[in-house]
């Protein structure tokens, strides 16, 4: 069996950034993939924040970076990585197609996925009128009625994002406060097609087949009286934060109580020759320079750590 000096997790970010520095440097890697490359940013329509590349969308974001990579001869694994034990022989990778792998080192770079309501008949609903992905499913709600649930910088977006498309876009929060940006907050408030709806929280959902309509607890903010509110509705988007996707890896590495990755300014986890980097990771800023900058951190420390074991 081949044995890779480098195995990537998630060719997101972070990863495919790992990639690009591992390849660059000599190194053999495989870089799995459980969905499409480029990971959560090809969500978004307009990345604005990203040094020296304003107004890139996140595909084409992407897109490049693949390029890049395959350009120093990036090797693809589009299955997803189910188990990974450490052996004598290495690290042993096992995929969802059954195929096993074998690597000197591996980068954790497995991001995270949407937070879920964890109400009755959400999966059953998830694409039958539930999403987590406004630029995703916007689409299909033209002149409908929606709603965007969550208080935060992708809520926000989401929500203004729908205004364009969705007759009336629902902004429901738990609080009475925003946790979004304050230039977003003003653009939602002063949206005509954007209904905000304070101290709400979302406490069924409605619908067979297809979702047409959410219950909300609505808390009266003088008197904490919680009274119901029936919403008929074509579409909820969710959005109310991330999860890291690390239940698989909770053997092998030491995560933090809520689900990330530990490890030190070197990308190094709690197991010697497994490094982390990007949204798995526990840190105070998850962003695609963050991503990007764990990525490098994570192959330069696995290119030592192969360097110096030989
Ligand atoms: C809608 C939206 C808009 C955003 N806009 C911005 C922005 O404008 N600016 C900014 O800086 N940041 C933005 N972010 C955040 C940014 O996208 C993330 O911080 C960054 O992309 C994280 O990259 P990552 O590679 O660490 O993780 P991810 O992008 O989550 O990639 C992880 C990859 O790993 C794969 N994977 C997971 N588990 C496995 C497995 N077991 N086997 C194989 N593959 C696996 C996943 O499918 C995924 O492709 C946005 C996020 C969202 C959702």
């Amino acid at each position: 069996m081949k044995v890779y000096d480098i195995a990537i997790v998630g060719a997101g970010a972070a990863g495919m950034t790992a990639a690009l520095y591992a390849l660059r440097a000599h190194k053999t890697v495989i870089i799995f993939e459980q969905t499409t490359f480029g990971g959560q940013i090809i969500n978004t329509h307009k990345i604005e924040n990203y040094p020296a590349a304003p107004s890139i969308s996140g595909v084409d974001f992407a897109k490049n970076l693949k390029t890049q990579v395959e350009s120093f001869g990036g090797e693809f694994e589009f299955s997803s990585a189910e188990k990974i034990d450490k052996t004598p022989e290495g690290f042993k990778i096992f995929t969802s197609d059954n195929k096993t792998f074998l690597s000197k080192t591996v980068i954790l770079a497995n991001g995270s996925a949407e937070r879920r309501l964890g109400l009755d008949g959400e999966e059953r609903l998830i694409g039958r009128g539930i999403s987590y992905c406004a630029t995703c499913d916007g689409g299909f709600f033209k002149d409908k009625i929606v709603a965007v649930y969550g208080g935060g910088n992708t809520a926000l977006y989401s929500a203004l994002y729908l205004a364009n498309i969705a007759k009336t876009v629902f902004l429901i929060i738990r609080r009475d406060k925003f946790r979004a940006e304050p230039h977003l907050v003003k653009a939602a408030e002063s949206t005509k097609n954007i209904e905000i709806v304070k101290n709400s929280i979302i406490s069924s959902l409605s619908g067979d087949e297809r979702l047409t309509a959410i219950t909300l607890s609505v808390t009266d903010p003088k008197t904490s009286k919680k009274t119901e509110r029936f919403l008929p509705l074509d579409g909820l988007f969710v959005s109310i934060g991330r999860v890291p996707n690390n239940e698989i890896f909770k053997n092998l590495v030491t995560l933090d109580e809520q689900g990330y990755i530990k490890s030190d300014e070197s990308c190094q986890t709690s197991t010697p020759g497994v490094f982390c980097a990007g949204d798995t990771r526990a840190k105070t800023l998850h962003q695609l320079v963050t991503a990007t900058s764990d990525g490098a951190v994570a192959a330069t420390a696995a290119i030592e750590f192969l360097n110096s074991a030989q």
